[in-house]
């Protein structure tokens, strides 16, 4: 299949790249704004197809994703289990010196990690035949996009356009960030030293992550989360039983309570309900906002829900035909990079084929990389009640799971949900690689199984696998130990 990226040259604008096409043919190419993981997975999935792909990002591609989010902030919480590893190494009877964190080594560490994966993706588009614009793009108009790049204003057009900017972290009144009192992720991951004392806002999936690993690390550490429980809208045992073995660690939790504005002086003052803490930085970690205030949207006809993106759930589509939009600006779908990944897939098949291939929102597993981990995919029981599903749970310790003891990590449980004789519809782990053993109960509620044919499946022992095995045999009414 031939396709071309289309280029007009307008006056004060300069020429990039040989391939052009005259206006109107380039219909199956693509240009791309934003080259985080919905821009990358456009880009990259679009050679299945032969098609001609522009990705452009005014950074190197990556996006928050690779180069100021899940990469990262994993990293920095590998670093922490490692010290703490080490740190408990006596309790199965290795006796090393009591460790000491290097931070600067450490944080040479994870530029080293972001900047191979940064590199390595730089390889595959290069590789796929991406052309990569580097600038600030913004919709001109369907089918067009225009770049600010160095060497001036750039138009690229294409048959189709996909909008991937990506978000921002949001913050609070009273609590501008400055970058060293009071800071988002995008600062956290490169302080280049641990703070003593901080205090985070919002107790969310990225606030419950730098608590995990800032207690870790040794720091002292408050989380403030103004709704009823930490991870918001998850299943409430799960993110009490993370909030407990937090706290057995050291992380001071204040929950149902709103801070008032800081007083930023040699130290920050955080007020709240009538007490304050004193720290030396506080992260505000509050949700994140969508990149759409600057991007063009007003030359074109697709819909805006404050500020995130409507589209089409079965094709990524905007009111704007021809006009894709995937990942973090998308309304209404999970903020993941995962989400981004399927979004673009979703997308460039309909660009492609013009068939659907819509991503299934209910299968998406959602995990919070803490110590221990949380996973969660499908409903809960909460959720399922506001749908008014009639459902039942069934759940299994890991307290006596063999490998769990051998680990030494056996607090937590596994939870699934199903339909009073019907599907399993949602679960939940928290424990020792409950992001990973998550992916087993994804295809159960992705597939609807019943919990009977989950339960079929004999599960390796001595593995971690066995507590989500054990799970689904209680749900189907035949449980064993
Ligand atoms: C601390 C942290 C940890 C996270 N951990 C995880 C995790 O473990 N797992 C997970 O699934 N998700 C995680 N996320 C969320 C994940 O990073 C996002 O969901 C994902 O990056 C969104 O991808 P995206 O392509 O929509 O946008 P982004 O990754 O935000 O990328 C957008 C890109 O567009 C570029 N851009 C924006 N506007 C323009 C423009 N006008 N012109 C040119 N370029 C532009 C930006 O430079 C950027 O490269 C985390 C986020 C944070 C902040």
């Amino acid at each position: 299949m031939s396709a071309w990226v289309s280029e007009r040259v307008t006056p004060g604008t300069t020429r990039l790249g040989a391939a052009v096409s005259p206006k109107g043919r380039g219909l199956q190419d693509i240009v791309i704004v934003g080259g985080g993981p919905g821009g990358y997975a456009s880009a990259l999935y679009a050679n299945n197809f032969g098609l001609s792909v522009a990705l452009v990002d005014e950074e190197r591609p990556g996006g928050t994703c690779l180069i100021r989010g899940c990469i990262p902030a994993k990293q920095w919480l590998h670093i922490a289990q490692v010290f703490s590893t080490v740190s408990h190494a006596a309790e199965f009877g290795v006796i090393a010196d009591q460790p000491t964190l290097d931070w600067e080594a450490a944080l040479a560490r994870k530029n080293q990690t972001v900047e191979g994966l940064v590199r390595g993706l730089g390889g595959l588009l290069k590789a796929k035949g991406v052309e990569v614009v580097s600038g600030y793009g913004r919709l001109a108009g369907p089918g067009r996009v225009e770049v600010e790049t160095d060497d001036g204003r750039r138009e690229i057009e294409g048959g189709s356009v996909i909008l991937a900017s990506g978000s921002h972290a949001r913050t609070i009144p009273g609590y501008d960030f400055d970058g060293s009192s009071i800071v988002s992720s995008d600062h956290a991951l490169d302080w280049p030293r641990r703070p003593d004392r901080v205090a985070i806002i919002g107790g969310g999936v990225i606030g419950c992550e730098f608590a995990s690993f800032l207690i870790d690390v040794g720091a002292e550490v408050h989380v403030f989360e103004v709704m009823d429980q930490i991870l918001p809208g998850s299943d409430p045992e799960a993110a009490r039983q993370l909030q407990r073995q937090l706290q057995k660690r050291g992380v001071k939790f204040h929950i149902g309570v709103g801070v008032e504005p800081p007083k930023v002086g040699d130290s920050v003052v955080v007020p709240f309900a009538g007490e304050s803490v004193e720290v030396d930085v506080v992260l505000v970690s509050v949700g994140r906002g969508p990149n759409t205030a600057d991007v063009g949207l007003d030359t074109v006809a697709a819909e805006v829900d404050r500020g995130f993106v409507k589209v089409d759930p079965q094709t990524m589509q905007t009111a704007q035909s021809g006009l894709y939009a995937v990942g973090d600006i998308v309304a209404g779908t999970p903020q993941l990079a995962h989400v981004g990944f399927a979004e673009g897939i979703a997308a460039v098949t309909h660009i492609a084929t013009g068939e659907t291939r819509p991503v299934n929102y209910q299968a998406i597993p959602r995990v919070t990389y803490t110590h221990p981990e949380v996973a969660e995919v499908g409903i809960n029981e909460a959720q399922a009640a506001e749908r008014g599903l009639e459902v039942e749970t069934a759940k299994h310790a890991f307290n006596g799971i063999g490998r769990a003891i051998i680990i030494g990590e056996n607090q937590g449980f596994a939870k699934v949900v199903y339909e009073r004789g019907g599907p399993i519809v949602g679960a939940t782990v928290v424990g020792p690689q409950a992001g990973e053993l998550i992916h087993e109960l994804m295809y159960s509620v992705g597939w609807e199984a019943l919990p009977d044919e989950a339960a079929a499946f004999v599960h390796a022992h001595p593995t971690l696998s066995e507590t989500v095995g054990e799970t689904l045999l209680s749900a189907a009414g035949r449980s064993l130990h």
